[in-house]
């Protein structure tokens, strides 16, 4: 068995968070935002546990993940959020990839309506969709293009105090009344948009985040299931007096005689660098700090604490006891970020 770094990735997590986000959602199909290899948890681990657990529409950013994951769910239904090139269309058409159209330039290409695109309208994100000021040329747009889906995203679903995402489904409200008859089923929900409630819940929910165990919001944990559990081994354990400084640019000194374990593994595998001196790790039922700085291939931890640890120990840098969040909200970033930099060399051990 190799002392590289691992990931052990939980069917039962990732099926009990769909459960649980589709449940939430009532009457709507509870789809799956897939894009940046499932969050860097891997398309090939997640799109077919999702298939098993109900899963049948998925969301992607570009064409090359849309074809990866067909070969993975050959009968799903498949989104690309950043719509096609012309050069892109055939390989779509024989795939059965449907495009997500973000402006009105797309909606009018006469190529597109075999597609079964969706359309995205921009209700206050101001990022993609056709944006508000073009919204009353969007009965031209829908009768051109018919797309399958009418979809918007939500910029502040995660502060549900503030009145933007209220705001926001007035906006999509008012766009399919004016749509009457032609419009399409409806998606306006992330993870955050569904745990507004069932306003926000229409026909079909796109969560990402949620499914792979973090949390829309650091500071307000919702309580998913860790999908991902992050092993590394230690590998030389130190014994270091009062007085010596540990890594480079000897930025800890150490404030009395400690124990020092380095581990295997560092920014090199997506273990962020802002985890310097800040980060905490679980070694044998004990948590323990970071000391000095994150290197390419290394950390240092303080196991003074720890009785009984030797070279060879596993440890867990995140997972059920060093949650995604916590790390997330210690390297000043989210879940998110710290999912998608996951890094190509680690193990992955599915169970
Ligand atoms: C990524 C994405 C989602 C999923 O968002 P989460 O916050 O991860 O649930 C939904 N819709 C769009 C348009 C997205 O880009």
């Amino acid at each position: 068995m190799s002392r590289k770094p691992r990931l052990i990735l939980s069917k039962q997590a990732l099926v009990k968070n769909y459960q649980r986000l589709s449940s939430f959602s009532g009457k709507a199909e509870c789809a799956a935002s897939i894009k940046a290899n499932a969050y860097g948890v891997g398309i090939d681990f997640a799109a077919p546990v999702l298939w098993e657990a109900g899963c049948r529409t998925f969301f992607v950013a570009y064409l090359d993940e849309a074809i990866a994951l067909r070969a993975l769910v050959p009968d799903a239904v498949i989104y690309v959020f950043h719509g096609l090139t012309d050069q892109e269309v055939e390989t779509a058409l024989a795939s059965h990839i449907r495009p997500v159209i973000n402006t009105l330039g797309d909606a009018l290409n006469p190529a597109i309506a075999a597609l079964k695109p969706a359309i995205h309208v921009d209700t206050g994100m101001r990022r993609l969709g056709i944006p508000q000021y073009q919204h009353d040329q969007l009965i031209d747009a829908v009768s051109q293009c018919q797309p399958s889906l009418l979809m918007s995203h939500l910029a502040l679903a995660d502060e549900p105090e503030r009145p933007d995402s209220e705001q926001q489904r007035a906006q999509f409200e008012m766009i399919r009344s004016s749509l009457g008859m032609l419009c399409p089923p409806s998606s306006l929900a992330n993870t955050a948009g569904i745990l507004l409630g069932a306003p926000y819940h229409y026909d079909l929910v796109r969560p990402g985040i949620g499914l792979y165990g973090g949390s829309p919001n650091p500071c307000d944990p919702k309580g998913f299931e860790a999908v991902v559990t992050w092993h590394a081994q230690v590998i030389e354990l130190q014994q270091v007096r009062a007085g010596d400084t540990i890594g480079y640019g000897g930025s800890y000194v150490a404030p009395r005689q400690l124990s020092v374990a380095t581990i295997g593994l560092g920014y090199a595998d997506g273990y962020l660098r802002a985890l310097s001196g800040r980060g905490e790790v679980l070694v044998e039922g004990h948590r323990c700090p970071i000391v000095g700085r994150v290197s390419m291939d290394l950390i240092t931890v303080d196991v003074s604490a720890v009785k009984d640890i030797k070279e060879g120990t596993w440890v867990e840098m995140m997972g059920p006891a060093v949650s995604l969040d916590a790390v997330a909200q210690k390297a000043n970033t989210i879940g998110y970020e710290c999912l998608t930099r996951l890094g190509a060399r680690l193990e992955r051990v599915i169970v």
